[in-house]
């Protein structure tokens, strides 16, 4: 993510600021990617209630991002309503990431998603809520911003990394698959690396669960394990890392750590299918995993990219801008 400017005092600010230490409110403007003056631009109807610093946008005051959402957690649960605004939060960072490559912005004709943010916390007591995306409906679980039950539930999963993020990126992966797979050229391209996506979905899951450990040298070809449960979860999973990749570099880029080693210059967004990018993406993971144990904390990117992942990384890097044409 980019740093940005006070509209009043030109310090810097970042993405999720509703004010600069100047004292100004601010309001980010998802259009020109800028913070405006929030005396003068109105913001998002949700500001005062869950701390969404975007602008207003279409009937309704509420934001793009806001107005994707059709359901929220019960809120007569108290807990719920912080709950809710962490996940709203991690989904406009994720939007944002898009939105650089024109998806949900203006010039995108498709409708975008539309998102169930559930809570297993509900009046009188607790519900499953099962995430996942079906035909552009996305459901999180928002008890999943509760750090000490999502690590749990990590921990007992397996997993090296479960984040709010991180569950955003992997299903609106799914969604963007349902915008590429229209597009000349991108099935067979993308079957010749992932396999078949119509196999079966539901026998596939059943038969990744009964599997038990997964078999040596998975990490050739597959980012996590859970990866190899179907083509649409590799694809799910590569994607959330790719998005992971640019961001992090984006972020450094903005902070001088880091300049995309591309063609283009300096924006890890603007020529993402380089392999020059990656490569300054994956040396920065590697340095950034340095730097977290020097503090006793896990690695920030706890994963191995083998050659076969990084195909498949190129490939997800080369057809993500294309999403809108
Ligand atoms: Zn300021
Ligand atoms: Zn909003
Ligand atoms: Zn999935």
């Amino acid at each position: 993510m980019e740093t940005f400017a006070c509209p009043s005092c030109s310090g810097t600010l970042y993405f999720e600021n509703l004010a600069c230490a100047c004292g100004q409110p601010v309001v980010w403007d998802p259009g020109a990617r800028v913070f405006r003056d929030a005396d003068q631009v109105t913001g998002c109807a949700n500001r005062a209630g869950i701390d969404c610093n975007w602008a207003a946008a279409g009937s309704g005051g509420l934001c793009a991002s806001c107005a994707m959402t059709r359901t929220r957690p019960d809120l007569s649960v108290r807990r719920n309503a912080a709950l809710w605004a962490e996940a709203e939060a991690a989904k406009r960072w994720v939007l944002a990431n898009l939105m650089r490559w024109g998806i949900f912005t203006a010039r995108d004709p498709a409708s975008p998603p539309v998102f169930d943010l559930l809570s297993e916390l509900v009046a009188g007591g607790r519900e499953q809520v099962m995430m996942g995306h079906a035909d552009g409906v996305i459901t999180i679980n928002v008890l999943e911003a509760d750090t000490a039950l999502r690590e749990k539930r990590r921990d007992q999963l397996g997993e090296p990394y479960r984040t709010l993020t991180g569950h955003f990126r992997h299903e609106l992966a799914h969604y963007l698959f349902l915008r590429l797979e229209p597009r000349e050229g991108f099935l067979p391209a993308f079957r010749a690396l992932f396999g078949d996506e119509t196999a079966d979905y539901g026998a596939a899951l059943e038969a990744y669960y009964a599997s038990g450990s997964p078999p040596a040298g998975w990490q050739e070809s597959h980012v996590s394990e859970y990866a190899r449960a179907h083509p649409h979860e590799d694809w799910a999973e590569t994607v959330a890392h790719a998005l992971h990749l640019t961001d992090m570099l984006d972020s450094a880029a903005a902070m001088q750590l880091a300049t995309p080693r591309s063609q283009v210059e300096g924006d890890a967004y603007d020529d993402p299918a380089d392999e020059h990018t990656l490569a300054a993406a994956l040396d920065l993971a590697i340095a950034m995993n340095h730097m977290a144990r020097s503090m006793g904390l896990p690695d920030l990117y706890p994963f191995v990219v083998s050659a076969g992942v990084r195909e498949k990384l190129l490939f997800v890097r080369e057809w993500l801008p294309r999403v809108t044409g």
